[in-house]
């Protein structure tokens, strides 16, 4: 199968949205009036971002889902994506899976798939989304103000915990496994509560490189501190069902650890005014997804974390960085 057949058959749909879709040298996307264009690009490569063979239907999913996150974090709805494809051979069975399991998000979130390019070599996938926010109301890492309450969504941490049993760091209970490996492979992009946090939320961010890292983006961008009390932060799907696995011994540092630093989590951490409260607990309930509050923006610079213990814990916490140390 040819290039060509193959974007026909799989990635070419009746346009709905855009003014002109996939086949012409470019794709026409006509926000509507008014509106602010939120443009995000977000890259996996194989044997960075995902295994060798991770489920296709999976990858599609999350390649679409990391992007969607990004639209969230900036409380923009949807529009549509381009998809750059590098695959090692047009293998159609995996093809067809990869674009079942992304075209079902898409189509979740009424996102229209309008272009992109094929090529062939190392299997990567490069998506860009567009999304549309009134202006003035897209959500900013900048606006955090001393005082505000820092909320995060979801629960953090599963996905590392599995990427730590799937690499033979640790060993989990099938269920356990099962259950924080769809949190790995099949992230929930948070849009609706994005939407539902404008004019709520004082800045925000999605976590893709644990919440301590990605937290200090808004520190930084904002010029202010914060104190995060790490009692607070939901426990891991694992550890709520330690209980039940008397065989597995729950290490508490590692649980820490993935809360604070995992990775890989797609929720979305976001400050608001103290005032706010209520709204945020109502903007959760709106979308149906769970709002903890973990602290709050400190006019002192620094991040500080209160450990299981009531004291400050002392560790330096950083984001995942490609070419850091
Ligand atoms: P060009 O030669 O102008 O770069 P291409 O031959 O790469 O165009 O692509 C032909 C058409 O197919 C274009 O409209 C392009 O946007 C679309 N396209 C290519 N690859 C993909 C893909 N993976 N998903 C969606 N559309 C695609
Ligand atoms: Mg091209």
């Amino acid at each position: 199968m040819g290039e060509f057949d193959l974007i026909r058959r799989y990635f070419q749909r009746p346009v709905r949205r855009a003014a002109l879709g996939v086949g012409d040298d470019c794709a026409l996307l006509a926000p509507a009036p008014g509106m602010q264009l939120a443009i995000s690009s977000d890259m996996l490569v194989e044997g960075r971002h995902f295994f060798l063979n991770v489920n296709p239907r999976l990858l599609g999913h999350k390649a679409l889902a990391v992007n969607l996150s990004d639209l969230a974090a900036s409380g923009a709805k949807p529009l549509a994506f381009t998809l750059a494809l590098s695959l090692p051979r047009a293998d159609e069975a995996w093809i067809s899976e990869f674009a079942a399991g992304l075209l079902a998000l898409a189509d979740a979130h009424d996102c229209e798939l309008i272009g992109g390019d094929t090529t062939g070599g190392p299997l990567n996938i490069c998506i860009t989304v567009f999304g549309e926010v009134p202006p003035g109301q897209a959500l900013l890492r900048s606006g955090a103000k001393a005082g505000d309450e820092i909320w995060v969504s979801g629960h953090l941490g599963d996905a590392r915990l599995a990427l730590e049993a799937l690499q033979g760091h640790i060993q989990l209970p099938d269920t356990l496994l099962e259950q924080t490996r769809q949190r790995l492979e099949s992230p929930t992009p948070r849009v609706t509560l994005g939407l539902a946090l404008r004019g709520i939320a004082s800045s925000a961010l999605d976590v893709s490189d644990g919440l301590l890292g990605d937290l200090g983006h808004i520190l930084e961008l904002s010029n202010v501190g914060a104190t995060v009390d790490s009692r607070l932060t939901t426990p891991l799907i694992a550890a709520s069902a330690y209980p039940q696995s008397a065989s597995w011994q729950f290490d508490f540092n590692l649980q820490q650890q993935c809360t604070l630093a995992g990775g890989d989590d797609y929720e979305l951490c976001f400050t608001a005014p103290a005032a706010r409260h209520a709204d945020v607990l109502a903007a959760g309930i709106a979308s149906a997804t769970p709002v903890t509050c973990i602290g709050r923006i400190d006019a002192a610079q620094g991040l500080r974390v209160i450990g299981a213990d009531g004291a400050l814990l002392a560790s330096q916490w950083k984001s995942f960085d490609h070419f850091g140390s």
